[in-house]
């Protein structure tokens, strides 16, 4: 039998790995002057935990459990370069490898007394992927490697049950055939289904030995017919080729597109780990489980997984089976259980962090398979870093950094309002996979996931279980409903991932694929109806439960308390209304960074008027329009400045081309005419007019206020005279007043004289006579401006980055089109990412640095700030900070976020 070994070693009665007997001599070398396998195990482990890169989290893992002491099947890992070179050789394994591999498995034969490929005491494996990063269910896994028509017959002896070593057998083969050979795993759905169908078993279980071995045979002939070849029967020819296959898997469709949705680039590819088989599938004395060392939804200090007795790993993940919760297992085997739970500490205590693992339990034995830092909420994050603080474990500046920034956006998730939930129709319970509240049509597939969020709908995905090829639209969709599975199954781990929204294990609901409909409770939902789950408590309900926004929690206090102690840059928020202002400033945020007044024309009152504006045909005309629109826009100003008071807002003159203001079909034309009192003509020529081939380059930005400066005029009466109104009632309001799109220094010279000019006249005809100390910016968002800040700094104040408009502009990609190709370009690695969500510091970044320096080299101190999408960009933060901003400008939600990324970016 193939596991750790009990018995002392045995000579081989026939061995058949012949190259095992003879290991070649000198080391070989991977072409890099590296090691390529790196062994673990009793005799002596190699790799070390930091060795990430290298040999991947699983294999570095591995090798760091074995070292501290843990129960660890030995075996060894083949490193990422290796799989770099596999690539670059023309998928061809390097010269040497499996002289190294041979020497490895040697090493292994001599530790477990076992022999690969011998008839009485067989030495198997596993194969499975690794990479830096985790990746799970990407990639390929094999089973019980070395199984053979000779050692199937010893395994059976060996164990006294035939049952489990034919059941291994066909596992291998299937698993094999599938992953390497590419035999379609229906053709062994077939051949199961006809087996038990003789034997008239209900469950793949109810099989008896018999069957599984006449299974075997069938599958052998399946493999035959499929791929023309015969199942291997030489273990190092197995060997060989399931490496090959995994070095393949990383390079699958799926693979690479869980890389991009998850952003994890610049890795040499995956490392392969090669264990010694446990067996958690021997009898009821054996078992197999996931856990977390504390609960990862909520981050509770309480041993947290599932496990099945009699079963292989995959049976868990699967979701096949329904797993018993680890607190149940002191009922079947306390010593396990207490020994999990010893286990526990060590690896808190080892790895300061919280750790998922899997273990096998072969007769009464335990095993570690692995351990990794486990993926957690945003909740869980929080109250751990707190709770291993308070524990002692960890200090502040570590809790600081263990918090993924991005996830915190959970924690700013809306739940359901109690009141309207209380009233909802529970359809039924599943297990709370994943927080948060989503509410949506049904889909069935992730493709109809996918197209119908791109055509604006919001849907939650309904299937069996999930699988990875599932994941673009798991991804899409507001959240996720499975029928089967635990709370380790893929929909349940993906969904944490992500923060997304899951209900898994919803047994009660019935989903039937090609009818596009679900029964549940006698009742049936269709495509067309809107269903409400709850991913914190497992609940799915009928219809549309309302939502409401979170409270935060003690702990989240105290984790934006430390973040505030250890940033350096503050925090801004991009903000149009006084709502949003006061929401961002109840999430911390320290001032507005860009007030788009763009968005103030639109309301019912104004838009009229704004467009009276844009038909007016001379000065008088378009003045006395722009007359109607002040007060709006002074009242707009008074109430942002009010719930911001004490803190700056820097308000943005008008930015859009004057276009987006009108209609552009002829029905809305002719209503606009007719409430105007003009032809249609005259609408339809003015929108002609206005018509560019390029509007984003066009007429927009500064470029407005140069053709119309009664616009500008406008702008700055309705700012000064809503600071004056504040002020007289004791509001410390703090306008700013910053000119968009400014590409050379004579433009903001001659806006800003025209602003100060008007800021005067307004302080005269009110007769104002307080200090009135209003900072005048612009925005840097054209190539120009950067390469010419040190000039234009001698007309601003400050400066705001508008990287959004600076990436398009750079890169020459517009924002508005980007997405029909951008895809193509992260897919082949062209761009790590897209540049509009993250900074592109190569390119866009140095211009951003230059502009810096240049401006504080005319202007000392000059603040400067970003206001793009980007300042709510974790990665784009650290930039920020390392160029030596003063401010970052995000959206309300993404507050705390930016003031966390800011502290880790200080804490780097
Ligand atoms: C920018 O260009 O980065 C910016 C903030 O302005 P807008 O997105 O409004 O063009
Ligand atoms: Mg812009």
């Amino acid at each position: 039998m193939a596991t750790v070994a009990k018995k002392p070693a045995q000579v081989p009665t026939k061995p058949t790995a012949k190259s095992t007997d003879k290991p070649a001599k000198a080391p070989a070398s991977n072409g890099r002057g590296g090691k390529m396998t790196y062994y673990f195990g009793q005799t002596r482990t190699d790799g070390r935990g930091d060795q990430k890169a290298l040999l991947g989290g699983k294999g570095a893992n591995l090798a760091d459990m074995t070292s501290i002491g843990l129960p660890v099947p030995p075996g060894f890992t083949i490193t990422t370069e290796v799989c770099d070179l596999y690539y670059k050789n023309g998928k061809q394994l390097p010269a040497g490898l499996m002289d190294d591999v041979r020497r490895a498995i040697g090493m292994l034969e001599k530790e477990l007394g076992k022999k690969f490929g011998d008839r009485d005491n067989a030495l198997l494996v596993s194969v499975r992927s690794g990479a830096a990063a985790s990746m799970p269910g990407m990639m390929n896994t094999i089973l019980n490697l070395g199984l053979n028509d000779d050692s199937v017959v010893g395994l059976a002896k060996a164990t006294n049950n035939e049952r489990f070593a034919y059941d291994a057998y066909r596992r291998l083969i299937n698993m094999f055939c599938d992953v390497v050979m590419e035999v379609d795993h229906q053709h062994f759905e077939e051949a199961f289904d006809k087996i038990k169908a003789k034997y008239k078993a209900k469950e793949d279980t109810d099989v008896p030995a018999e069957g599984l071995k006449a299974l075997c045979e069938a599958y052998k002939k399946v493999v035959r017919q499929q791929s023309g070849r015969d199942f291997p029967q030489e273990p190092l020819e197995q060997l060989e080729l399931a490496i090959k296959a995994v070095f393949g898997s990383w390079n699958t469709p799926r693979a690479i597109r869980y890389r991009q949705v998850e952003g994890i680039t610049g890795l040499l590819g995956t490392a392969v780990n090669v264990q010694s088989m446990a067996f958690g599938n021997m009898g009821d004395d054996c078992g197999t489980g996931v856990a977390f060392t504390r609960n990862p939804s909520t981050g509770e200090n309480r041993f947290y997984g599932e496990f099945l007795i009699n079963a292989q790993g995959e049976d868990v993940v699967a979701g096949i089976r329904t797993p018993l919760p680890v607190s149940e297992m002191p009922k079947w085997n306390k010593a396990i259980h207490d020994q999990l739970l010893k286990i526990k500490k060590t690896l808190e205590d080892h790895y300061r962090n919280v750790q998922d693992i899997e273990f096998t339990i072969e007769r009464g034995k335990l095993f570690m398979l692995q351990t990794r830092n486990a993926k957690r909420t945003g909740p869980a994050a929080v109250k751990i870093a707190c709770d291993m603080l308070r524990e002692g474990l960890i200090d502040e500046k570590t809790a600081v950094r263990m918090i993924p920034a991005g996830d915190l956006t959970q924690l700013l998730l809306p739940s359901f309002d109690p009141a309207s939930k209380k009233k909802a129709e529970v359809l039924a319970t599943g297990l709370p996979a994943s927080p948060g509240a989503a509410v949506g049509k049904l889909a069935f597939t992730a493709e109809e996931a996918v197209e119908r969020t791109h055509a604006g709908e919001r849907v939650l995905l309904v299937r069996k279980e999930t699988s990875p090829e599932d994941i673009d639209g798991m991804h899409s969709a507001a959240g996720i409903v499975t029928s089967t599975g635990g709370m380790t199954s893929h929909a349940a781990v993906v969904a944490r991932g992500w923060g997304r929204c899951c209900v898994a294990g919803a047994g009660a609901i019935h989903i039937d694929e090609k009818a596009r409909k679900i029964t549940v409770g006698g009742r049936t939902f269709t495509h067309k109806d809107t269903l409400s789950i709850d991913g914190s408590t497992g609940e799915v309900m009928a219809g549309e439960v309302a939502t409401q926004h979170p409270k935060l929690s003690g702990d989240f206090t105290t984790v934006m308390g430390w973040a505030d102690k250890y940033r350096t840059l503050k925090i801004r928020t991009n903000a149009d209304t006084p709502e949003d202002a006061q929401r961002a400033r109840e999430f911390g945020a320290e001032g507005i960074g860009l007030c788009r007044t763009e968005h103030m024309f639109f309301g019912e009152d104004r838009i009229q008027a704004m467009r009276e504006m844009i038909l007016a045909e001379n000065v008088a005309d378009r003045e006395k329009a722009l007359t109607r629109l002040l007060p709006f826009q002074r009242d707009d100003f008074a109430g942002i400045l009010k719930a911001m008071k004490g803190l700056p807002v820097t308000i943005r003159l008008l930015d859009p081309p004057l276009h987006e203001f009108l209609p552009h079909d002829a029905k809305s034309q002719a209503e606009m005419a007719k409430s105007l009192g003009v032809s249609p003509a005259k609408v339809k020529v003015r929108v002609q007019q206005l018509h560019e081939m390029n509007p984003m380059l066009g007429h927009r930005g500064c470029r407005l206020a140069v053709t119309y400066p009664e616009i500008l005029v406008m702008q700055v009466t309705a700012i000064v005279e809503a600071t004056i109104l504040c002020k007289k009632k004791n509001v410390d309001a703090q306008p700013e007043i910053m000119i968009p799109l400014v590409g050379t220094a004579a433009e903001l010279a001659l806006l800003r004289d025209l602003t100060e000019q008007t800021i005067a006249n307004v302080i005269a005809a009110k007769k104002y006579v307080g200090a009135l100390d209003i900072p005048i910016g612009t925005m840097i968002e054209i190539p120009r401006a950067a390469l010419t800040s040190d000039a234009i700094a001698k007309s601003a104040d400050f400066f705001s980055f508008g990287t959004n408009d600076l990436t398009q502009m750079t890169f020459g990609f517009s924002r508005d089109d980007v997405n029909t190709f951008l895809p193509d370009y992260i897919g082949k690695e062209l761009l790590p990412k897209d540049p509009f969500q993250s900074l592109d510091v190569a390119g866009v970044g140095q211009l951003v640095e230059m502009s810096v320096q240049k401006g504080r080299s005319t202007k000392k101190g000059l603040k400067c700030g970003i206001c793009g999408e980007h300042g709510g960009d974790p990665a784009s933060i650290v930039f920020c900070h390392q160029t030596g901003l003063d401010y970052v400008s995000c959206s309300p939600f993404r507050v705390p976020i930016a003031r966390l990324a800011a502290a880790q970016a200080a804490l780097k």
